[in-house]
């Protein structure tokens, strides 16, 4: 089969590759599209230890089950393979499985004709929704779950804050349309790539700002949601956040700097931090993006696999706009 390899540090290479081994238990799927994700560009750029060339990466996935009972069936492929006996899997807390494991990290990921995965990771893909929309209930649903957290601390109903979202990238803009289909209207985006910005412009009604040009307003907002995740967003996040605020801290760019606890403790600020989602935040998901809740998904990109290649490097030049580009199998 082809796929798209991380061969080396900003090197991926299309490529022919042994067909994947079904494990038992396991279904093949033939995929349909896949999302990269910062996490791809991530290892891409040789910054993720967890993610060793040569490997296949990608793990937001749709696809259509190649054999076995549910054979023709459409399906997202929810990434995480976690234990499911564990007090975390059994509580309902997958994603913090201490045996979890992610495709396209230690295991070969989507960006590939086909993949195995076990059959109780594959989530029903409702018929005649475009593979492309599909493909975005990975990123949504870590929006998502985000919100959910947030929406527990919070000392209002989260329709009655205001939330400023850092970063527009697609987990970013997800997490703010899921803000906004939860009735939440003062919403900010801050974003400091002009393509991106001029596109959710175009796409979404937010109001979108540079914020090394214009910062976020000080103490403005009751909730902040860092999809970036670096030393800077931190630290404007805790500037912008309101006393008694909640800070929901998605990205991880890196692991520098320090944080003024003194602010945060005079100024009772919850930090949360959030790290991807449940098997029923991606049903959700999946439910929202199906029913237009999320928006019309203007913004995705699509471009055939065998194009991935170029697609890593314009996304690490800056030099795409759009927060998500989805790559398919069948272009
Ligand atoms: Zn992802
Ligand atoms: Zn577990």
């Amino acid at each position: 089969m082809k796929a798209l390899v991380y061969t080396a540090n900003e090197e991926m290479t299309y490529r022919d590759e042994p067909e994947p081994d079904a494990a038992p238990g396991d279904a093949l799927i033939a995929i349909e599209a896949v999302g990269i994700c910062g996490s791809d560009m991530h290892a891409y750029l040789g910054h993720d230890e967890r993610r060793v060339p040569p490997l296949i990466l990608g793990h937001e996935a749709v696809g259509t089950v190649l054999a076995g009972d549910r054979a023709g069936q459409r399906v997202v492929l929810n990434p995480l393979i976690t234990c499911g006996v564990c007090d975390q899997c059994l509580g309902g807390r997958q994603n913090l499985c201490a045996q979890r494991d992610l495709i396209g990290m230690y295991r070969a990921g989507a960006f590939a004709e086909k993949i195995a995965i076990p059959e109780r990771n594959l989530i029903p893909v409702p018929d005649g929704m475009p593979a492309a929309h599909a493909a975005l209930t990975e990123p949504g649903a870590t929006g998502l779950h985000a919100v959910l957290l947030a929406e527990h601390v919070v000392s209002r109903p989260l329709s009655e804050t205001s939330a400023l979202v850092i970063g527009a990238g697609s987990v970013g803009l997800l997490t703010a349309l899921v803000l906004r289909d939860k009735g939440v209207e003062h919403i900010v985006i801050a974003e400091t790539n002009p393509l991106r910005r001029a596109l959710v412009d175009q796409h979404c009604d937010f109001e979108v700002i540079d914020p090394l040009q214009d910062r976020p307003e000080a103490q403005g907002f009751d909730c902040v949601f860092d999809a970036v995740g670096g030393a800077a967003t931190r630290a404007s996040a805790i500037e912008s956040v309101k006393s008694g605020g909640v800070i929901v801290h998605i990205g991880l760019m890196d692991n520098k700097g320090t944080m003024n606890v003194r602010a945060m403790t005079l100024r009772e600020i919850t930090f949360i931090g959030t790290y991807t989602y449940t098997p029923v935040d991606l049903r959700a998901t999946l439910h929202k993006l199906h029913s237009g809740a999320l928006g019309t998904l203007g913004w995705i990109e699509q471009r055939p696999l065998s194009d991935g290649a170029l697609a890593f490097a314009e996304l690490l030049q800056g030099r795409c706009a759009a927060p998500k580009v989805i790559l398919g199998t069948g272009a």
